[in-house]
């Protein structure tokens, strides 16, 4: 009988053993498969606000227990850390959205910080942290967004329960954080390319190509709409003559000078400016009948008339001339469009330069 009652013993110790093994493996299965997501996801995209959105909800589906994650982005030229995406699993408002003293410690640190009770951590004083002043945060996990040195941002799981995370849980948001800042990185360096692919590096304006793919689809939304636009071409007067006189640096001061003037004027939401070629812009302005393009045209040619650049005590002034057109009066495709704006530059030089001119 006791030998019976010794193998019972060993045989119910098993059972509790695989019992509690069996149990723990549906969660870490739910777990492996977030993760697998979260990487799946991760990995393809190329837009770097894409890749912050992914990382914090992907957070949220293996930190299913977490009450709030944040993620802030890191700004060197201003020196800010600024909360950029976050999931709130409370609907809780985060009114701070500087990171605050343990986010600027992961930042300055490039090294994860765990805190298992913010009340027992005797690193930090709760009283001047704003998660636990403004939402009773007592558990909070924390990972710099790094790739090597460079620290991108900051990822931070907190909850209002203490001691709600482990060593294992700490290991993973690492693990994902180090995958997230990596594809951020690409995502960001990817958005440089396409920009410097479309702007001039002297004006900061679009380049022709950006422009004439910008108006071939305002013509197809005006078609659709049966409405009008303009466009004017600009080219700066003698230029070749301020150049030679004061030199490139001059010529290249006077060029930046115009792009303001046609940002200042042209800028609004819709409209387009860019840099046709060497001296010469092109702009775009939407819904605009010919009196009202004619106007804004006039406008900058004064501008430009008044303005001067100052170079060795001397002041130097430049004079522009435009050609406008109308679609779809003066074109129906951009090559007719265009073709109509440059004739009637050419006859503002002509008639003797410093002017505007429309058919
Ligand atoms: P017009 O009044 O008939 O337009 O005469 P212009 O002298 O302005 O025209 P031209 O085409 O003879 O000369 C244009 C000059 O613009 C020649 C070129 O060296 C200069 N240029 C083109 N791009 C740049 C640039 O980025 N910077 C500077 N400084 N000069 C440029
Ligand atoms: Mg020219
Ligand atoms: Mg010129």
């Amino acid at each position: 009988m006791e030998e019976i009652q010794e193998k019972i013993n060993i045989l119910e110790e098993e059972l509790k053993r695989k019992n509690s093994i069996l149990k723990d493996l549906p969660p870490k299965a739910k777990r492996i498969f977030a993760i697998n997501e979260i990487v799946q996801r991760l990995i393809d995209l190329i837009e770097p606000e894409e890749v912050c959105e992914k990382i914090v909800t992907g957070l949220s589906k293996v930190f299913k227990e977490a009450d709030n994650i944040l993620l802030f982005l890191f700004y060197r030229d201003k020196d800010l850390l600024l909360l950029n995406n976050s999931v709130r699993k409370g609907g809780e408002i985060i009114k701070e959205k500087k990171g605050d003293i343990l986010d600027w410690w992961v930042l300055k640190n490039n090294r994860c910080l765990f805190i298992e009770d913010l009340l027992n951590d005797y690193r930090f004083d709760p009283s001047n942290i704003p998660a636990y002043k403004e939402r009773n945060v007592r558990s909070i996990m924390s990972s710099p967004l790094s790739v090597g040195e460079r620290v991108l941002g900051v990822v931070r799981v907190e909850s209002k329960q203490a001691n709600l995370f482990f060593l294992e849980d700490f290991r993973v948001l690492r693990v994902i954080c180090d995958l997230g800042a990596v594809v951020l990185e690409k995502a960001n360096i990817f958005s440089k390319i396409k920009e410097l692919a479309i702007t001039d590096p002297l004006t900061n304006l679009f380049l022709r190509n950006y422009f004439i793919e910008r108006m071939e689809e305002e013509i197809k939304r005006s078609f659709l709409k049966n409405s009008r636009f303009g466009i004017g071409i600009l080219d700066i007067d003698n230029f070749k003559k301020i150049n030679d006189t004061y030199g490139h640096t001059v010529g290249d001061l006077v060029i930046k000078k115009i792009a303001n003037i046609l940002v200042k004027n042209v800028g609004n939401s819709g409209n387009i400016v860019a840099r046709w070629g060497g001296e010469e812009f092109i702009f775009l302005i939407v819904e605009a009948n010919k009196k009202e393009i004619k106007n804004i045209a006039e406008k900058i040619r004064k501008e430009v008339d008044n303005c001067v650049v100052g170079f060795r005590r001397k002041e130097i002034h430049f004079t522009v001339s435009l050609g406008l057109a109308v679609y779809p009066k003066d074109g129906k495709d951009s090559q007719e469009l265009i073709i109509s704006a440059d004739r009637c530059l050419y006859r503002a030089k002509q008639e003797g330069k410093n002017r505007v001119c429309f058919t």
